[in-house]
């Protein structure tokens, strides 16, 4: 009647109490193929009852398929961080929005996003080097900036009660009003047996939606802050995470800064290796400590990265040298990024020489190293505008070959 046609494609049939002879009729004439319940509306399920297992099949598929398209262990950490930053993470947030999503579920996508960042593929991370929900915090708390899903999930449904308060955003809202709420107040309407698990569930979390709805939030982003289990701040986050970081530099400092790279002792604890020896020297046990800091391969090049700096500094411990930068690598001079970028691409270099070692790859000397920091360094200034009036930064520039 109004000359539009339905989309074969993007159709699907559902029937109940007819022949499959007449179904076969339909299905012939009409070209629909027949669906299988629960119905789905823009990818999402359609269910009155608990959302199941098998219902969020579809987005725990698509989320393995995409693992599967980029399972490479060609990407180092940093990119992976990316990919699941990004792509996994906003197919779990289109779900997000829409339903409260089991527990099994969001287990099953942190387990799915874990093994992806540690492995590389959907193989069990055994060992994972920090547990995930621990990754989950902003950088500034120490973590790598990833959102707990669950959290997420727990906001995108306050923000759902906040549309439903002000009866507006969504078709859905407009019927939920008009059906199920009807003339009473949804702030304190009892729950009825009627009720779908879905507004059970929202009637339940409205002693947790309230006060953070009265405390002035608007974004989902505002709402999260306030779900979320917040942990004390650290200092050290902006002296990796810094405009023109690295990211797979940047990656490896912060594992070393928590302590968490596989070196020969850990290695060792956990019976992968015999020798724990250090392989730039051979002289003690290679600990995060001795490679960064103790090592004379390490104290070499440091003191090199500090004489081309104009720096006069005495040798420091680990602890002392991550204090002492978080307190004076601030700002945007000239020297701090230098000192930023020098400083990871000290650690990932050293991280890289042992691997080359032990791997048989070649070794290169401390010189070699520094002039790969060099490059490093001039790389990211190229195409930048440097004050060259400031006394200091001619010094720099002319030591660090920047120009
Ligand atoms: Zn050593």
């Amino acid at each position: 009647m109004s000359g539009l046609k339905l989309n074969v494609s993007k159709t699907e049939l559902f029937a109940a109490g007819i022949s499959s002879r007449n179904l076969q009729i339909i299905k012939n004439i009409s070209g629909f193929k027949e669906g299988l319940l629960p119905v789905r509306y823009l990818g999402v399920p359609l269910v009155t009852k608990k959302l199941s297992e098998h219902d969020c099949q579809p987005l725990i598929e698509r989320i393995k398929l995409k693992l599967h398209h980029w399972s490479s262990k060609f990407l180092s950490y940093a990119g992976r961080l990316e990919l699941v930053k990004t792509v996994l993470c906003s197919m779990a947030n289109y779900w997000c929005r829409q339903f409260n999503l089991p527990q099994i579920i969001l287990n099953r996508i942190n387990q799915l996003c874990s093994r992806f960042l540690w492995k590389g593929t959907d193989q069990p991370a055994a060992g994972a080097r920090v547990s995930w929900v621990k990754l989950c915090c902003p950088k500034s708390e120490g973590d790598l900036g990833l959102k707990n899903i669950k959290d997420w999930n727990t906001a995108c449904m306050v923000q759902l009660i906040r549309n439903i308060l002000a009866g507006d955003g969504s078709l859905w809202v407009a019927w939920l009003h008009c059906y199920v709420i009807k003339n009473e107040d949804f702030k304190d309407m009892a729950g009825k047996v009627s009720h779908s698990w879905s507004i059970k569930r929202l009637l339940k979390l409205r002693s947790t939606a309230l006060p953070i709805l009265n405390a002035r939030t608007k974004t989902t982003r505002d709402v999260w802050e306030a779900v979320r289990e917040k942990r004390i701040k650290v200092n050290w986050h902006k002296i990796i995470w810094f405009p023109s970081h690295i990211p797979k530099f940047s990656m490896i400092a912060w594992m070393a800064i928590l302590d968490r790279l596989p070196t020969r002792e850990r290695l060792s604890w956990m019976g992968i290796v015999n020798d724990c020896r250090c392989v730039l020297c051979n002289e003690t046990n290679e600990t995060r400590d001795h490679l960064f800091s103790e090592c004379s391969f390490a104290k070499s090049l440091w003191s090199s990265i500090l004489n081309l700096s104009q720096l006069h500094v005495p040798h420091m411990t680990w602890e002392e040298k991550i204090c002492w930068a978080s307190k004076e690598w601030k700002g945007k001079s000239l020297l701090t990024t230098i000192l930023k970028l020098a400083w990871t691409s000290f650690i990932y270099l050293i991280w890289e020489e042992i691997n080359r070692r032990i791997y048989h790859r070649g070794s290169r000397e401390v010189d070699q190293v520094l002039s790969s920091i060099k490059e490093l360094v001039r790389i990211q200034f190229r195409g930048k505008n440097i004050n060259r009036i400031d006394n200091v930064n001619c010094i720099l520039c002319y030591y660090w070959g920047i120009d």
